[in-house]
């Protein structure tokens, strides 16, 4: 049986896994953590997202453990929305509409499928040979041999800067990013009817995603230099977010500040020539990391990995690679610039510009959520054998 070695167990290694087993190869799954638990975060799935996962037969699942992103839409930091939409909406024009989970739900159920010992944590990979598919597991003088070795090692993959060094790294996108997972209890004052929506302020942006069992998901990012930590990052919320509107307040009160995640965010700007060399494949973050503000990073490994396992057999991957590689630069890279582009837009603080964005926002709602929706059809309308 043809043998894969995916490094890392990501979002995107563990669907790669799947979806090759699927396809009948040996999968290994090599992890250098410890154990696979994810960051404590939400995670929006959207439904090209989806169409990958009902490949592989888990797309029903995450939508049964998954809320749906219902009404929403973005919002003033006074409370006035620029733009409504419907869950309905996106699932009329989409089959699906976005849903939202825990990273650990959707990171549990694809781990959960996995051949028996097909994962291995503690396992560090130090170095892949494209030639030969040799891939060297630090602290063992073990080398494995693969027939397919699948790079998904994330936005600082190493693999990425050996098969091409010289290759520029990702930049800092000027902007930085807290998540947490916030209880919605009564007592913390937020309100039971909590709308998923995004508010843009100047150089600032609060995300409020409920969650199924009564969480809501939320994350921020604010445009300032990089490298800054606080002392208490969620004091720091509430000294950027404490006077939004209902309930980003309440939900800021009621966050556990040791859950309050701060990241910088990072982009490639420049696109990779490829996103394979002699036998290997890059996937997800370590093929085209892109900023969150169309929330499809993940979404678009859950695609590669799908479209990667159609096109790779295992008589003969090196053909099957170059496909991969071409269908995904052409797919992947205008979601990149277009991620950067809406990121841009999200730093503004001149208080004119941010009229005039907020008024085009304002106009694009006002057309109703056809015209809206329709900027996200080359996005969201992709399916497996597009
Ligand atoms: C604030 C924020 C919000 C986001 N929101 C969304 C969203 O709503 N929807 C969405 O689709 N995307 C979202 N994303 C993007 C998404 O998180 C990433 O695109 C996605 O997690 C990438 O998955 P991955 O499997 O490619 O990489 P990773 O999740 O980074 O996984 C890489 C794995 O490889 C392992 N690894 C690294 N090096 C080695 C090695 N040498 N040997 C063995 N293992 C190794 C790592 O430990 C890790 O487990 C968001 C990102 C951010 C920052």
């Amino acid at each position: 049986m043809a043998h894969a070695v995916v490094v890392g167990a990501g979002i995107g290694g563990l669907t790669a896994a799947l979806a090759l087993a699927h396809k009948g190869w040996e999968v290994t799954v090599l992890e250098r953590a410890a154990s696979i638990e994810p960051v404590g975060a939400g995670l929006a799935v959207a439904p090209n997202a989806l169409r990958a996962l009902d490949v592989i037969g888990v797309g029903d699942e995450v939508r049964k453990l998954s809320a749906i992103q219902g009404r929403g839409g973005i919002r003033l930091p006074d409370g006035r929305w620029l733009a409504r939409t419907t869950a309905e909406d996106a699932a009329a024009r989409y089959g699906d509409p976005i849903v939202l989970l825990t990273r650990a739900a959707l990171v549990g159920i694809l781990a959960g499928r996995l051949p028996q010992g097909a994962l291995r944590v503690n396992s560090r990979v130090e170095s892949v040979d494209p030639a030969t598919g040799r891939v060297a597991v630090r602290g063992t003088a073990e080398t494995i041999e693969a027939d397919l070795v699948v790079a998904a090692d994330g936005i600082r993959s190493r693999t990425r800067s050996a098969l091409f060094p010289g290759h520029p790294e990702p930049v800092y996108a000027g902007v930085t990013s807290w998540r947490a997972i916030v209880p919605l209890a009564g007592e913390t004052g937020a309100s039971e009817t909590v709308f998923a929506s995004e508010t843009w302020g100047r150089g600032l942006i609060f995300g409020v995603m409920p969650l199924a069992g009564g969480q809501v998901y939320c994350y921020a990012t604010a445009a300032v230099p990089p490298g800054l930590r606080a002392a208490d990052e969620r004091d720091e919320l509430l000294r950027l977010f404490g006077r939004w509107h209902d309930p980003i307040p309440a939900l800021l009160d009621a966050a556990d500040p040791a859950a309050v995640l701060r990241h910088d965010i990072h982009s490639l700007d420049t696109p990779l020539p490829a996103f394979h060399a002699g036998r290997v494949a890059l996937l997800g973050d370590a093929a085209h990391p892109m900023t969150p503000n169309l929330g499809q990073g993940a979404c678009q490994a859950m695609e590669d990995a799908v479209v990667l396992a159609d096109r790779v057999s295992p008589g003969d991957p090196a053909a099957g690679l170059a496909v991969y590689s071409r269908e995904r630069l052409a797919r992947t890279t205008p979601i990149v610039r277009r991620s950067r582009s809406i990121g841009r837009l999200t730093r503004w603080r001149n208080p004119l510009a941010v009229a005039l964005r907020d008024g085009a926002m304002r106009a694009v709602g006002r057309l109703g959520p056809d015209v809206a929706s329709r900027q996200g059809d080359r996005v969201f309308a992709w399916s497996p054998r597009s």
